[in-house]
């Protein structure tokens, strides 16, 4: 069922009638008493304009009443519960129309202040950049600054280091935010050591980098043994139960841009991290929501 524009033309005549010419016919009245010198006359003026305003008023309650009972839709648009309803038709679907959603509806990009927000979500890669001066709230005059990472990323962090730290697992934040100029400091210096083509593919350039904002960190030791090691093993099957993923996982190296990054994680929420975690088959943002991943030069 949708709820159609006459629907909603339905609902301003019945505002109409029930509320502004009632009080244009008492207001008219009013000031028919107000101008006239014959009060009496004007008086009983007024009483007729009450009445017939009350007449009004009553006869369009009762039909509001009928049409409400009569028509769900009219109903939930009176009562502004349309979404509701149209959330309890969706619970109505079968599970596998639900699951097809995603590849159906394309995601909303937008772009506010030269950053990009994918339904609502930050969206940094070799695609999509960082301004310059982009920083998470606190991370001012720093370069590089682990505690600087947002808010609810913090959280996350504690709350997983407490309960690895219960199963005698040792996690600790080895890099969180970096600003665009280290990050630039970094990049250089790796394309001197390594070359560009491959600098590229283990370090993001200036800008492009997730450090920048504050929704990941690197854990422990930043290199592939961390996969091997107990705690390493841990964060990827459990990470997600705190909002975070990983963010470039295995095998996924041609929709993210970068190789395989056990240490490397992202905030984004415990609903979408649960959907990304895949039951173990980790999915990437870049395939959740469609993107690519590729500098522009
Ligand atoms: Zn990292």
């Amino acid at each position: 069922m949708t709820c159609d524009n006459n629907v909603y033309l339905i609902k301003y005549i019945i505002l109409a009638l029930k509320y502004c010419i009632p009080l244009i016919i008492v207001t008219l009245g009013l000031i028919n008493l107000l101008s006239r010198k014959n009060k009496k006359r004007a008086l009983k003026k007024l009483l007729l304009c009450l009445v017939i305003s009350l007449v009004i008023t009553i006869l369009t309650i009762i039909a509001e009443i009928i049409l409400k009972n009569q028509d769900q839709c009219i109903k939930c648009t009176m009562e502004n519960a349309c979404k509701k309803q149209t959330l309890e038709q969706m619970s109505e679907k079968t599970s596998e129309q639900i699951e097809d959603q995603p590849e159906e509806s394309q995601p909303k990009i937008e772009t506010i202040d030269g950053v990009t927000y994918v339904d609502g979500l930050l969206i940094v890669n070799k695609t999509y950049s960082l301004p310059e001066d982009y920083m998470p709230v606190g991370a001012e005059g720093y370069q590089r600054c682990n505690e600087c990472i947002t808010e609810e990323t913090k959280e996350a962090f504690s709350a997983m280091q407490a309960d690895a730290w219960s199963l005698g697992l040792n996690l600790y934040i080895s890099s969180g935010y970096r600003s665009y100029t280290y990050q630039d400091g970094l990049y250089n210096r790796y394309v001197e050591k390594d070359g560009k083509e491959a600098a590229d593919k283990y370090s993001a350039r200036a800008g492009y980098s997730e450090h920048q904002t504050g929704l990941a960190f690197d854990l422990n030791t930043i290199d592939d043994s961390f996969a091997e090691t107990a705690e390493g093993k841990w964060i990827k099957d459990n990470c997600y139960r705190y909002g975070l993923i990983l963010r470039y996982p295995k095998g996924k190296e041609a929709q993210t841009g970068y190789q395989y990054e056990s240490w490397h994680l992202r905030y984004v929420g415990k609903e979408l991290a649960e959907k990304l975690y895949n039951n173990g088959n980790w999915i990437t943002l870049e395939e959740y929501y469609n993107l690519s991943s590729e500098y522009a030069e």
